[in-house]
């Protein structure tokens, strides 16, 4: 029987993994219902014959390129437990930008907040939260995104976000916020990266957009002038080379004090500006 260090020496056959031993340490965890530092405590512990067959199983998988978040059926956002599947975008540490920028710009303990485009919920529950008195509404136009949402809205048990199906502002007439955030779709649809690593396994939907990426960027600042509040403020998440883009069109808009704040790679991803 292998024990956990000889499982983990394995990491060498994930030759395409940017993170190879990580997601063996992750998958064990998932597989045994225990903590990274129990690995790390215990690893001479032998895994018995269906475990090691299950290991067997999901290490096939990721080889073949499966996101480790899709073997695991979850994802950490924000430290709160998400459960992602195929139907949406697996939350990224990246969009965590977004959720610290608007608790920075928004010390209001009473907001109308608007999430489009939701996907696993990360950025309203993220909100939710460290907010438990902001109304957050958030919206998605997949049914199966929808449903996502809820379960892991329910799951957390965060009883001041409602979840809508909705394509961008479809659903919301009449209704207005104070914030609308989103980490829209953006890349190119003829970005080689999308033929690479765990995007592949991700729903175009929730990734690509025409116009070089920048087409749902430019609907959304558009159509939410009529449903933000004097003031309001707007805040997508973008490409780390559309901040310039992004920028002229928040400006193009009628948005002011439009500025981009970066990413932890030090990368151009947020932009926002007020009505
Ligand atoms: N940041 C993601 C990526 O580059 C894309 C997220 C998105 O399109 N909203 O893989």
């Amino acid at each position: 029987m292998a024990t956990l260090k000889e499982n983990l020496l394995r990491a060498v056959e994930l030759t395409e993994s940017d993170s190879p031993r990580l997601d063996l340490e992750v998958l064990l965890c998932h597989l045994l219902g225990k903590s990274r530092a129990w690995l790390y405590t215990w690893p001479e512990h032998p895994l018995d014959e269906a475990q090691q067959a299950n290991f067997e199983r999901l290490l096939k998988r990721r080889i073949a390129g499966e996101p480790v978040a899709h073997l695991t059926g979850s994802r950490e956002f924000w430290s709160l437990p998400l459960k992602v599947n195929r139907s949406t975008l697996i939350p990224r540490p990246d969009t965590e930008v977004l959720v610290e920028t608007v608790l920075t710009l928004c010390p209001q303990e009473q907001l109308q907040v608007l999430d489009l485009g939701t996907g696993t919920g990360a950025i309203a529950l993220a909100l939710a939260s460290e907010k438990p008195r902001w109304q957050i509404v958030a919206v998605d136009r997949m049914p199966a995104a929808v449903a996502l949402a809820e379960e892991n809205r329910q799951q957390l048990g965060f009883t001041n976000v409602e979840i809508l199906q909705s394509d961008w502002f479809g659903a919301l007439s009449g209704r207005s916020f104070d914030v609308i955030v989103s980490n829209p779709p953006y890349i190119d649809p003829k970005d080689p990266h999308l033929r690479e690593g765990d995007v592949r396994f991700e729903p175009l939907s929730a990734l690509i957009a025409e116009e070089s990426g920048l087409a749902d960027i430019r609907q959304i600042a558009g159509a939410a002038r009529a449903h933000l509040v004097a003031g309001g403020l707007l805040v997508v998440e973008h490409g780390w080379d559309q901040g310039r883009a992004v920028r002229r069109i928040f400006s193009e808009c009628g948005y002011r004090d439009v500025e981009t704040r970066l990413d932890y790679a030090g990368r151009e991803r947020i932009t926002l500006g007020r009505h």
